[in-house]
């Protein structure tokens, strides 16, 4: 809910904003829908 939140790739440390188009989604199906780097493709990412 703060402003400034942002969420980080742990992978390559791009950041963008949760929910932003910036980030790409994959689906999974026994997790739901993760969002995934568009750098590195990666989907460990942490929200800060
Ligand atoms: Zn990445």
């Amino acid at each position: 809910m703060s402003l400034g939140t942002v969420q980080r790739c742990l992978e390559c440390g791009f950041e963008a904003p949760p929910g932003s188009d910036a980030w790409s989604r994959v689906e999974h199906p026994p997790l739901g829908t993760l969002t995934q780097c568009p750098e590195c493709g990666s989907t460990n990412t942490h929200t800060l």
